[in-house]
């Protein structure tokens, strides 16, 4: 498996409990850099709950996360967001309320240096910054197509345009590694190849990515490796050829389908 330079997400011996289940059992698992990453498995094999624990969201009873060289086991999702790492979340009922353009500057970090500088100053850089958020807003907007739905409430967005939505808010962080958690769920197969065609194109701009899919075709499309997890245990890893010619892949599917 892959270690080393192009390990840019390495999660090491994970695991993580919710009273007696044991949830994660001991994951070790790579995400490459410049890379698509893969991570299938059947449900309740413990995909959102790595997620979690990889963006900081929960904290492993065991093991170890490191990013980009750097132990960040302890880091706060905030603080691993500013290293470059996130993670895309649904659309809330609150969130949806406010506009399209309002999601995205929303999740837009405050500027450092508040308090800092005299009152005067730090207004114009304050006003400055909003300027530089709405253009990046804008531009990632016009880039997946709904800036001319920028002041429509993101309740009114269909299922894909939502998990659009939810890729540029995490890019207003400019991350260097972005965790998408079921990016077609629900969405329509035009839209899926729109997400899929996007992701690839900041792919090959140099962004990473790890994705927790269900829809194989989307998969198989861009993700490599992948990760198999069943109860909680990575049960192999490999090219789409190599997971879906493993007999102990669909058995671990047909087992939680039984
Ligand atoms: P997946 O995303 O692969 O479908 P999850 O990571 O959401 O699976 O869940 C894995 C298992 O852990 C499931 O059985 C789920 O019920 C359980 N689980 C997840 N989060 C919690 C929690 N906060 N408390 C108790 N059980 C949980
Ligand atoms: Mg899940």
């Amino acid at each position: 498996m892959s270690v080393g330079p192009d390990a840019f997400l390495d999660a090491r011996h994970i695991g993580i409990r919710f009273g007696d289940f044991v949830a994660l059992d001991g994951v070790s698992l790579t995400f490459r850099r410049g890379g698509i990453t893969g991570i299938v498995g059947p449900n309740g094999a413990g995909k959102s709950t790595l997620f979690n624990v990889l963006g900081g969201q929960v904290r492993p009873g065991k093991g170890s996360v490191s990013f980009d060289g750097r132990d960040v086991t302890r880091l706060p999702a905030h603080d691993r967001a500013r290293l470059g790492l996130t993670r895309t979340f649904q659309i809330s009922r609150e969130l949806g309320a406010l506009t399209v353009l309002e999601n995205l500057l929303l999740a837009f970090p405050r500027q450092p240096g508040e308090n800092v500088l005299p009152a005067l100053f730090q207004k114009a850089r304050v006003r400055r910054a909003e300027e530089e958020a709405t253009e990046h807003a804008r531009a990632l907007l016009q880039r997946v197509n709904l800036w001319r739905l920028a002041d429509a409430p993101a309740d009114a967005l269909s299922g894909g345009q939502k998990k659009l939505l939810e890729l540029c808010r995490a890019l207003m962080l400019e991350p260097r590694l972005v965790l998408l958690d079921e990016p077609a769920a629900g969405v329509n197969p035009v839209l899926v190849g729109e997400i899929g065609d996007f992701i690839r194109t900041l792919r090959d701009e140099g962004m990473s990515f790890g994705i927790v899919e269900h829809n194989m075709d989307l998969i198989a499309a861009l993700c490599d490796p992948i990760h198999v997890l069943a109860e909680g245990r990575v049960l192999t890893s490999g090219s789409f050829a190599e997971i879906s010619a493993n007999s102990l892949v669909t058995e671990a599917y047909l087992g939680a389908v039984a």
